[in-house]
């Protein structure tokens, strides 16, 4: 046999016994072993058509608190608003989600994010322009308040990112940005003195009370619960399976650092509730 057969012959044996060692391996004794966590989460949210009919249904709803405030409001009272958050409420940021799976990071990678921000790379939740302009052309305003932190560039870039979507009321009198704390209420009742809020939009509880600002997962599944009858009425909440202060409730942060010991942390969340099987 020529060299270079008995070469191909052995290489031949040995991916046999390869494949075979594969074939009859004991499979992993965790099967997420290696994988990325935040997987399926991110798939949701890129291809999921109920993520996106969720955004109308929230949108529908707030359309119908606006009309039913139109039909019934007296004369001479405070014009009426709507009060919004912006991230994962009106705007997706979908493609940053993609670039994190894309190069392996499994928690909210915040300096990627800030470098992404400043692309203007955020499209329009489904049904988010349509709810907003119907409003402004009943006359209804919108304030939008969100919190976010890129450095001194902060304020003029998320108002850059509803002016280029055309959302309207896209000015400094309808959109503050708190840049040293995720707590919305002083804004709130500030703008509250002014309108009567028919609705608040928003994906975090945060969005809604700061009372729900809380680190443990069941105390602020509680304090949901105080206020079920708000949700869909008064409160008009969208899904977010990535981040929020659902996250803090786990970690006791909202952008824990990636680490095993965190990456334990979600799977032991995952199994709050387990059965023996
Ligand atoms: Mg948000």
């Amino acid at each position: 046999m020529a060299k270079n057969s008995k070469v191909f012959v052995s290489c031949f044996i040995g991916a046999l016994i390869l494949a075979s060692t594969a074939a009859y391996a004991e499979p992993s004794r965790d099967s997420n072993a290696g994988g990325n966590i935040l997987t399926m989460a991110v798939a949701w949210k890129q291809t999921a058509a109920e993520y996106r009919a969720l955004y109308y249904q929230g949108f529908n709803l707030a359309a119908q608190k606006v009309k039913a405030a139109l039909e019934t409001r007296g004369s001479g009272g405070k014009p009426l608003a709507v009060l919004t958050d912006l991230d994962d409420t009106l705007l997706l940021p979908l493609n940053y989600w993609g670039a994190l799976i894309g190069s392996g990071k499994d928690f909210f990678d915040d300096a990627i994010w800030d470098n992404w921000i400043p692309k203007h790379e955020m499209i329009a939740a489904p049904g988010a322009l349509d709810f907003l302009n119907y409003c402004k052309e009943k006359g209804v305003e919108v304030f939008y308040v969100t919190n976010r932190d890129q450095g001194k560039d902060t304020y003029d870039l998320a108002l850059e990112s509803i002016k280029r979507l055309g959302f309207p009321y896209a000015d400094r009198d309808h959109l503050t940005v708190l840049i040293e704390t995720s707590n919305k209420e002083n804004t709130q009742r500030a703008i509250a003195e002014k309108v009567e809020v028919v609705c608040y939009l928003g994906d975090s509880l945060n969005d809604f009370k700061r009372v729900y600002y809380v680190q443990d997962v069941d105390e602020r599944i509680a304090l949901m619960e105080k206020d079920k009858a708000l949700f869909g009425d008064r409160f008009i909440i969208f899904p977010n399976p990535t981040d929020g202060h659902w996250i803090r409730a786990i970690f006791g942060e909202s952008e824990p650092p990636a680490s095993d010991e965190n990456r334990q942390k979600f799977k032991e969340a995952a199994m709050k509730n387990k059965a023996e099987l």
